[in-house]
Parts: structure tokens; sequence; C-alpha cells
């Protein structure tokens, strides 16, 4: 077998590695210097040997790193270290170089003294790819995160997540790990009604492989459901799917203004539809009086007309006159109403304040209903427990008076009618009870709408604005009006009204 010369197997491999080879005092300085270090330096040997070699080759920025750990792999006497890095050319060019490094002794012969072997591989390209790679990375990330709505990944048959675009986050509230680690994480925060027909559409448009779009509610990490709009493709392997991808966006915005659409539109039908129906009650309520009315006009006069008027009796008369003056105030009464509901709605309800004593008002109405109350045959007692005294409006509290009396004579089924007037911290009050149908709970609020009656117009006639306009004035009056009753019980209404206003101009004007 020939004998190799070490030396010059060295140099051979030296020449034809890409591989850097250097040695290094323990005080830095170059002693060996290889090829492969003159290429990747563009340094001959005999300018880098005796160099400091972080003087050299180590761009400053790095000097200080570099040469903490070449006194620790010193110190230490490392057999084995390794260590990135960036090495600076003669021309100024940057390489990255993973070096290894180890303490060698007795290389020139002395056994004491020590030098750093180490080799060098030059990854620039790799470390290249690797940043490039990153930034393609994260320009993805900021490219899904900027999109205006979850860009997501997830398993076609688990529906489990892989991927979520961080405004899952921001538009749901939950953080993105819980969507790629809790199982089934999409279908439990479906909106529970929507649950079953979403995931089954979803399924059934995954195993077609047909790429489907749907809306659906979520429920948000703080309670409130999200209408979001999925946009789906079903990625298949071997005819089989295996990923979606997709993208929610969040249309609760579109949704509400819809909803909203809807809702006005369903309020406009219903106003037209109130309108013609109180056209028409309007009309036969405005028509009711003028028959009997008309019947009574037309007796009288046949009797001024006729020979025997002299043996009419006096009392005949005057029934035929006060009927036909019932029918003609209660066709006032109907007409006033109506100019005020137009009033009110169109904010012209217009208060003349004055001293009114609550008691004494009260007192002349029921007088002056008298005819009205015989014609009905109810007894109707008013008992005056206080004389509260307060700046309202005379007429218009009368008319509160009027209308609820109308109402106790109307629905209270014959039986009596109780009217008291009290004075409670600083307010009045004034009670009407009867003891006819009463009002079911439900129907209770209504009542005080425009047009809202508990009871059909074959059963009474009315026109469903006597409470709304008592709770207007009430209101105007800074008051309260509320009902308590219970159906076949009767029905008690409360008015309570302030003595004294505040901002009264305003309220007023
Ligand atoms: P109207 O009597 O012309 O229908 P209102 O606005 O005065 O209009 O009353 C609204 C509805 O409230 C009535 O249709 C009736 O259903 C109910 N209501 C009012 N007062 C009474 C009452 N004293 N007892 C029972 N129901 C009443």
């Amino acid at each position: 077998m020939p004998r190799i010369d070490d030396r010059r197997l060295i140099a051979a491999i030296e020449r034809i590695t890409p591989v850097l080879i250097i040695v290094i005092s323990t005080e830095g300085r170059i002693v060996h210097f290889s090829p492969g270090c003159e290429q990747a330096s563009g340094y001959r040997a005999e300018e880098a040997m005796g160099r400091l070699f972080w003087e050299l080759l180590v761009p400053p920025e790095e000097v200080a790193a570099m040469r903490a750990e070449f006194e620790r792999l010193v110190a230490e006497n490392l057999e084995k270290h390794e260590y990135e890095g960036t090495l600076q050319g003669k021309d100024g060019s940057r390489k990255w170089i993973v070096w290894h490094g180890a303490v060698v002794s007795g290389l020139n012969g002395d056994s004491s003294e020590r030098f750093v072997v180490g080799t060098g591989i030059d990854r620039t390209a790799r470390k290249e790819i690797e940043r490039d790679l990153r930034s393609s990375r994260e320009r993805y990330a900021e490219l899904m995160n900027s999109v205006d709505g979850i860009v997501w990944e997830a398993d076609a048959t688990s529906f489990c997540f892989h991927y979520v675009s961080s405004q899952a986050e921001r538009i749901l509230g939950y953080p993105v790990e819980r969507w790629l680690r809790e199982p089934n994480f999409w279908a439990n925060h479906i909106y529970p009604p929507d649950r079953d027909k979403t995931v089954d559409y979803c399924l059934n448009a995954t195993r077609a492989l047909k790429s489907h779009q749907f809306e659906y509610r979520m429920v948000a990490a703080n309670g409130r459901t999200i209408w979001l709009r999925d946009l789906v493709t079903v990625v298949a392997k071997d005819g089989k799917p295996e990923v979606l991808r997709g993208i929610m966006i969040d249309i609760s915005e579109r949704k509400k203004l819809e909803e909203e659409r809807q809702h006005l539109l369903e309020e406009a039908h219903e106003a037209v539809a109130l309108r013609n129906d109180f056209l028409s009650i309007a009309s036969h309520e405005l028509r009711t009086p003028i028959t009997p009315l008309r019947l009574q006009i037309s007796a009288i006069l046949r009797l001024i007309r006729s020979e025997s008027l002299a043996e009419v009796p006096r009392e005949h008369l005057l029934r035929l006159s006060e009927i036909a003056e019932r029918q003609l105030s209660r066709l006032t009464r109907l007409v006033d109403n109506l100019l005020d509901v137009s009033r009110i709605t169109s904010g012209r309800l217009k208060l003349a304040y004055e001293e009114v004593d609550l008691a004494s008002l009260v007192r002349e109405v029921v007088e002056r209903f008298q005819p009205e109350i015989d014609a009905s045959q109810v007894r109707v007692e008013f008992h005056a427990n206080a004389h509260p005294v307060g700046c309202w409006d005379h007429l218009r509290i009368e008319q509160i008076v009027v209308n609820l009396l109308t109402n106790a004579l109307k629905y209270g089924a014959g039986r009596p009618v109780h009217i008291t007037v009290d004075e409670q911290e600083g307010q009045a009050l004034l009670t009407v009870t009867d003891e006819g149908i009463g009002i079911p709970m439900e129907q209770q609020k209504k009542i005080f709408d425009r047009f809202g009656r508990a009871v059909s117009s074959r059963q009474f006639a009315g026109m469903g604005l006597g409470l709304f306009i008592i709770s207007q004035i009430v209101q105007a009056h800074q008051g309260k009006v509320e009902v308590k009753s219970e159906p076949g019980k009767g029905a008690t209404f409360i008015v309570k009204l302030p003595k004294a206003m505040e901002n009264r101009e305003m309220v007023a004007a």
C-alpha cells in the first residue's frame, strides 16, 4: 500500500471543498485560511494571516457577539461548538455562515499551545429562502387578516378548523386557538335555531363536492348573535372531499337594515290597513247618531206642523228634543275626537293653562251628563275625598272625565259607576271605576294606542280614540294614566296629574 502524505491530502481536499476551514490562535489571530475561506471572503491567505479574524471578517454590529462566543469557546475549552453569523467579504458583500469550532492543542507540535479550528458552511442561499418564506408568510397572514371577513380552512369530514385568520377573534370574540383546538367549534357556536339546517346544508354540499354559500347566525363570546355569510370551496382528492376553504363575512349590519326595512314595510302595511278599517268604522260611527237624530227631528217637525200641537204634552216634545240633543252631542264628541287625533298626530295639541279645581270640574261634568246617565239607567256616584287645585287646561281635563265616564257607561254592563277625586303627594287623582266587562291583561296596553280596542265593533260601537286622546292629554300635563282590570270584574282607570308642572311653557308651547 502506498503511503499518503496527510498534508497533501488535506491541501487537495481544501482545494475542492466549498467548506471554509480556518485555524485561529486563542487571541483570535488567523493562522490558517483555506481556499474556501479565500473564495468566500475575497481575501487571499497572505492578506488574512496574522489578522484578528473578527476585525477582518465580521461586520461591526456582530463583533461583540462573535467575540463573546469565541472567548467562551476558548475559556471552556470546548471540543464542539456551533455558531451562525455573518461573514463580511473584502468587497463588503455578506454571507451567512454556519460555523463548527473546536479547541485543539498541539497542532504545531507544542502540546501546551491551543488553537481554535473552525469549519464553515455557506448557508446564504438557504437563509435567503427562509427569509423569503417568512416574509411571504407574513404577507399572506397580513393579507388574510386585512380581508374584512374570517378566512378559514377546515377538514372536510370533521369540520375542524386548520386555520382561521385573526378576524375570527375580532368578529366573534373567541381567541383563534379555541377555533383551532375545540372539536366541533363551528357547529357548537352556531346560533341553536340555525344549527341543524346550517350543518346539514354544508354537509350535503360538501358530499356533493359543490362550492356553496349560505347565511346563518353564530353566537359571539359576548352572547350577541352575529349574522355571517359563508362562501365555501370544497377541495377534493380522488373524488372525495378533503379540505374546505372559505370566508365568513359579517353581514349583521346588512341584516339589521333588512329587518328594519321589513319592519317599516309591515308598519306601513298595518298603517294602511288601520286607516282603511278606521275610515269604515269612522263613517259607520258618524252615521249611527244621525239616524235617530233625523227620526227625532222629523217627529218634532211632524208634531209642530200638526194641527193638534196644542194637545201634545210638553213632556213629550221635551223628551224628543233631549234625545235629539244627546245624539247631537255624541256626534259632536266624535267629530271633536277626530279633530283631536289629527291635532295630536301633527303635534298641534296646545294647552291653555288656568287654575282648575278638579272636584268641582268633575261634579259639573257629571251634572251635565245627567241626561246620558239617565238614558243608560246607570247609577253614577261621585265622591270628592279632596279638592286638589292645579294649573291645567280646563277643557282638556273635562274631556278626560267625559271620555272615561262615557266608557264606564258603555262597557259598565249597566252596573254602578264610581268616580272619586283624591290628592296624594302633590298630585291630583281621578279614579273612574265600573263593574262591567273588564279588559284582559294582554290588551291593557294596547287600548291606549290610536285605534286600539279590546272589543269588536260588532259588540260595541267605537273608534278606539278616547283613551288615546286621554293618554296624550295626561302626558302633556306630565301626568300618568293607568288601568286596573280583570275580565268580567270591571275596570278602574286612574289619572294622576301633578298640580304644578316643570317647564310648563315648553309643554304649553
Ligand atoms: P272606544 O271606546 O271608542 O273603542 P277608547 O279609546 O275609549 O275607544 O277605548 C279603547 C278600548 O278600551 C275599547 O274599545 C274597549 O275595548 C276598552 N275599554 C275602554 N274603557 C273600558 C272599560 N271601562 N271597560 C272595559 N273596556 C274598556
